[in-house]
């Protein structure tokens, strides 16, 4: 039952053909089942599981159900949930049992949703394959010698290999989109703000977004109406008034322009990918879509930016992890500062102090104008070639992912490689767009190509509709890898 659409999995759970603890059950089955091989889950919690499917089986026979009420869910390990361990993929915080549930998690309860488990995730969201996860690498159902992208592979291969329909994520660089190109689903980033951060662990607070994970559009549409909204506990949570994001899913593509940046479609992308992308812009236009041609010419220095922002702000949010309070404390020291010296060094993995390092550099005294503020000028350029772009067009579209999935330990040792896994997803952080992933078609080796569609702040729900008109006349979200 896990497998069908949420829309069916709600009709059914009306209908009393199926329960919310049939339904947590056979998704902790599948987890079971898979998890050893997939390694998408770093905690799975049975008791809490079926307790909250008891609570929404109650709920249905009352009658107060609302749409996500006893759908089984998967939060990535960013995400605090009071209890249950919260470890970010980092031995820092591999013994956290968070005191409190983040905003997104607490309003997922109040949905009736019902948690199953935290999912694998890179180091403090570190990552484009979830080999810098503490707890070893995620593998994507789809090959299990491929990576699942990352930093949110976890999420991305727990839905892929349908263990649960829907799973959130976080996207400071791309986190949700590539994970979801790479493993064959949907996936959506909202505009900044849109999602709250609060008990959401912070990497760089000023291009973190939650995002939503599920086989389609129409259900990520109804997951993001879920986790979205004001919260007054985060001070860049926009004061907007609830959306429903399904409210444009039956719109038609007719009238549609989509951009097309020149810069996107140069060299850089692989062979296989370009054919997936080229035929599924082919399909937009056989639906009515037209496109045009646009140009984002600072978008090739988004990644030099982005890595100057980002590690600035994870070296000043990771300060506090210092083994004072709570996480990793070597277990012996000669002082003070010996002890903050060996927690930090044992907690943190490689990519986490390479990032540090930059960050404390970039912003140090004397670079602070050379590095950061030049980085911060890059960040507006970009963001300005966006506005001119959407003056041309209603949504841009590209592909996700330069490649398809890439062996694991192929990039692992080449941090710069790795780097360029978001070349097409970084710059629309460093703006603060909404951006989309969905499944276009397959490459080399059978592993999926994702195509990404951008859209002017806000609006998310006209691309999770143009998403949704797609998936209603292709095929390609419906596949599934083989168990
Ligand atoms: N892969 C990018 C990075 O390593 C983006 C990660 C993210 O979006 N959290 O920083």
């Amino acid at each position: 039952m896990i497998d069908s659409s949420l829309k069916d999995i709600a009709a059914a759970l009306r209908a009393k053909r199926v329960s919310a603890v049939e339904l947590a059950t056979e998704s902790l089955a599948r987890i079971e089942a898979g998890n050893g091989r997939i390694n998408a889950f770093v905690t799975t919690c049975r008791d809490s599981a079926l307790q909250a499917a008891a609570e929404a089986d109650a709920r249905l026979a009352a009658g107060t159900a609302g749409p996500l009420t006893g759908i089984p869910l998967a939060h990535k390990d960013v995400f605090c949930t009071e209890g249950v361990l919260t470890t970010c993929g980092s031995k820092m915080l591999a013994n956290f049992v968070s005191p409190y549930d983040a905003h997104v998690v607490s309003l997922l309860k109040q949905a009736g949703a019902v948690m199953v488990g935290k999912t694998n995730m890179d180091e403090f969201a570190m990552g484009s394959s979830n080999e810098n996860s503490h707890f070893g690498p995620t593998r994507n159902p789809w090959n299990p010698d491929c990576v699942p992208g990352g930093s949110s592979g976890g999420s991305a291969a727990a839905v892929a290999a349908r263990m649960v329909p829907i799973a959130t994520g976080t996207d400071t660089g791309g986190s949700v989109r590539q994970p979801a190109a790479l493993c064959g689903i949907t996936g959506i980033k909202p505009t900044y703000g849109t999602v709250s951060r609060y008990g959401m662990i912070a990497y760089a607070s000023s291009l973190d977004q939650g995002g939503a994970f599920a086989r389609s559009a129409e259900d990520c549409a109804l997951l993001l109406s879920a986790m979205a909204g004001h919260d007054p506990r985060d001070s860049t949570s926009l004061e907007r008034e609830a959306e429903d994001y399904s409210r444009d899913l039956a719109r038609p593509l007719a009238g549609l322009r989509i951009g097309l940046p020149k810069e996107f479609f140069a060299d850089g992308m692989d062979d296989d990918v370009r054919a997936a992308v080229e035929a599924a812009l082919a399909e937009y236009r056989k639906l009515g879509a037209t496109t045009v041609e646009v140009s984002l010419p600072n978008a090739r220095l988004a990644i030099p930016a982005y890595y100057v922002i980002a590690p600035a702000e994870a070296s000043s949010n990771l300060s506090r992890f210092d083994g004072v309070r709570y996480g990793h404390r070597a277990a012996e020291y000669t002082d003070l500062n010996d002890m903050y010296c060996k927690s930090r060094a044992q907690g943190f993995g490689a990519e986490v102090k390479r990032r540090i390092l930059v960050g404390t550099y970039v912003l140090s005294h004397g670079y602070y104008d050379a590095y950061y503020i030049k980085a911060q000028k890059l960040r507006r350029l970009i963001a300005n070639d966006f506005a001119a772009a959407f003056r041309q067009c209603d949504v841009i579209a590209g592909p996700t992912s330069p490649t398809v999935a890439f062996g694991i330990g192929e990039k692992s040792d080449d941090p710069v490689q790795m780097y360029l896994s978001d070349i097409y997803t970084i710059a629309i952080n460093l703006a603060g767009l909404p951006g989309l992933s969905h499944p276009a078609g397959f490459g080399k080796g059978g592993l999926p190509v994702g195509l990404q569609l951008i859209g002017n702040y806000f609006d998310e729900a006209r691309l999770l509709g143009v998403a949704h008109q797609f998936q209603q006349a292709t095929d390609w979200h419906a596949r599934a890898p083989q168990a």
